[in-house]
């Protein structure tokens, strides 16, 4: 080999090199904070994940941009590569590989974390990087506040791009229907305002889309007046009598919505290792005490344990935190049903957990495992709200009430995912064929549109194909327009678009 010829190789092969690693080529090009593996920065945001299977997945390094640009930056650089990356905003998707990656850079938006208050326009912009709480305690002196999250150590940025449930639902809509504008680095490295004026379809399609259209570093949101709440939690024991209360009453609550401002969740956990067998409510109110009767139905069961108390927005949503367990390896999973009438609810409502419990026992020797189901109301009035404020990807109808299920199964040993998975498919899968079954004896309307609530799924589920198809249909023509190369489809994990 000549001298120029070497030459021209050890450049090519430099090039190739430094091209192959974005964390090097970062590190090299640009001012952005980069986290090498084995320091304690990189360990400490590898802990930040609501699944320890997640945290154990190693990224190549974690990249801490701080503004839109230096986002823009990192997806140009990794353009240059074929290298599998992931987006995290508080890492609370159990899912792996949606908010965590093994080998390949971790996009962490911790840094994106601004919480801006314009009280002429009544908005806040937020940073993916923030978790609800935060947004809680920032703008607690304001008098305002955002359509967020129940639990307050979950992100901004994954809870928003999946539509996100609220206490405040009833009254606001989802909260997605809450926000004005999207700021969003686009495969091609551009940065982009979106909203209703502005890019339209992709305004709708980020609404419940996900991660599939590209990175959003700025959220602008409605605000609210705000004061004080009441809420907390009321624990019972599952006896066969309080739970089968407890179904009825879920049930008419939703049915019979007593009070706009009223959110509940309604959640039952299985400890089958010391049978521990029992049902949290989390309960909300949006004013400093509910008028009277509000709750009564579930208040009249007789809790063992009551923390309800007027107290700041910001206090309930961090003292909520408690239930968010670290240590364990978390799977999440859903189903949507109708409501049944009043006639059939105990039939329908105790198969459902029926169904649950067996599933779960067959799960009772994984070390750890602790299983819960939520009944999540999803009353029609949500669905009038959400079409006034312009729609979102799961375009609820409001001719019925619905129930959306959350299930839980946590568990200590990789070596034991498999089984749980296993687990996890009989349990949502048996709900769906309950569910046609009795819609085919005529217990649950039959004409139902039954779509899957994103924040909730578990990775094998179809969320995009469970959409109306125009929903469907916007999403693959959005993605055809901004990402047509499948940058966001090939490279990184979550719920993906199937193609037409
Ligand atoms: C304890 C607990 C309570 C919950 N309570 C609620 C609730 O009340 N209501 C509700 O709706 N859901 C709830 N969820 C579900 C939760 O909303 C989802 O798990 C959501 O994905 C978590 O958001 P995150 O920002 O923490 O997500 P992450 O795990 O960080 O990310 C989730 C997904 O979003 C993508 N993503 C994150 N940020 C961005 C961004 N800026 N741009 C592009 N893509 C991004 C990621 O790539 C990933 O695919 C709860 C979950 C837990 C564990």
């Amino acid at each position: 080999m000549t001298l120029n010829r070497f030459m021209i190789w050890a450049v090519a092969l430099a090039a190739s090199v430094a091209a192959q690693n974005t964390c090097e080529t970062v590190e090299a090009q640009t001012a952005i904070k980069v986290l090498k593996s084995f320091t304690i920065d990189y360990n400490k945001e590898q802990s930040q994940y609501w699944s320890t299977f997640s945290g154990d997945l190693k990224p190549t390094c974690i990249l801490e941009p701080e503004t839109s640009e230096e986002v823009a930056a990192i997806v140009s650089i990794l353009h240059k590569n074929n290298e599998t990356f992931a987006i995290k905003s508080g890492g609370h998707n159990p899912n792996n590989h949606f908010a965590s990656v093994d080998g390949g850079p971790l996009i962490s938006t911790k840094r994106l974390n601004e919480v801006i208050f314009n009280a002429d326009s009544e908005t806040v912009r937020v940073g993916p990087g923030n978790r609800w709480d935060e947004v809680g305690e920032k703008l607690d002196k304001t008098g305002y506040t955002v359509v967020g999250g129940r639990i307050g150590n979950v992100g901004v940025g994954g809870y928003l791009l999946g539509n996100g449930l609220s206490f405040m639902s009833t009254e606001y809509g989802w909260a997605s229907n809450s926000v004005i504008e999207y700021t969003v680095v686009l495969a091609n490295s551009s940065i982009v305002t979106v909203s209703e004026t502005s890019h339209p379809d992709l305004w709708m399609a980020l609404k419940g889309g996900g991660n599939n259209f590209g990175i959003v570093t700025s959220y602008l949101l409605q605000a609210y007046p705000q004061g004080d709440v009441w809420g907390g939690n009321l624990e019972f024991e599952a006896t066969p009598e309080k739970t089968a209360a407890i179904l009825a009453a879920v049930r008419n609550f939703t049915e019979n919505y007593p009070d706009k401002k009223a959110g509940i969740i309604v959640t039952s956990e299985r400890t089958l290792s010391t049978l521990l067998n029992i049902w949290i409510l989390f309960l909300y109110y949006n004013g400093p005490e509910p008028p009277q009767g509000v709750f009564d139905s579930f208040l009249a069961i007789g809790p063992t344990i009551n923390t309800c108390k007027t107290q700041r927005y910001a206090d309930l949503l961090s003292g909520n935190n408690w239930s968010v367990l670290k240590g364990s390896i978390y799977t999440i999973g859903t189903e949507t049903m109708p409501l049944p009438s009043k006639e059939d609810g105990p039939e329908v409502m105790q198969a459902i957990y029926d169904h649950w419990v067996k599933v779960s026992d067959t799960t009772k020797f994984v070390p750890g495992l602790i299983a819960s189901i939520a009944f999540q109301p999803m009353p029609r009035g949500i669905a009038t709200i959400s079409k006034s404020k312009g729609g979102d990807m799961m375009d609820l109808d409001d001719q019925h009430d619905r129930i959306i299920i959350e299930l839980d199964y946590s568990f200590y040993y990789k070596s034991d995912f498999d089984q749980v998975d296993i687990a996890m498919r009989a349990t949502y899968g048996g709900f769906q064929s309950i569910v046609k079954g009795y819609q085919q004896g005529g217990l649950l309307a039959s004409d139902a549109y039954l779509p899957l609530f994103m924040n909730d799924g578990f990775y094998p589920q179809d969320y995009f194909g469970r959409l109306r198809p125009e929903k469907l249909q916007l999403a693959q023509s959005v993605q055809a327009q901004v990402d047509p190369d499948g940058f966001w489809r090939d490279r990184t994990g979550g719920f993906k678009i199937p193609s037409k």
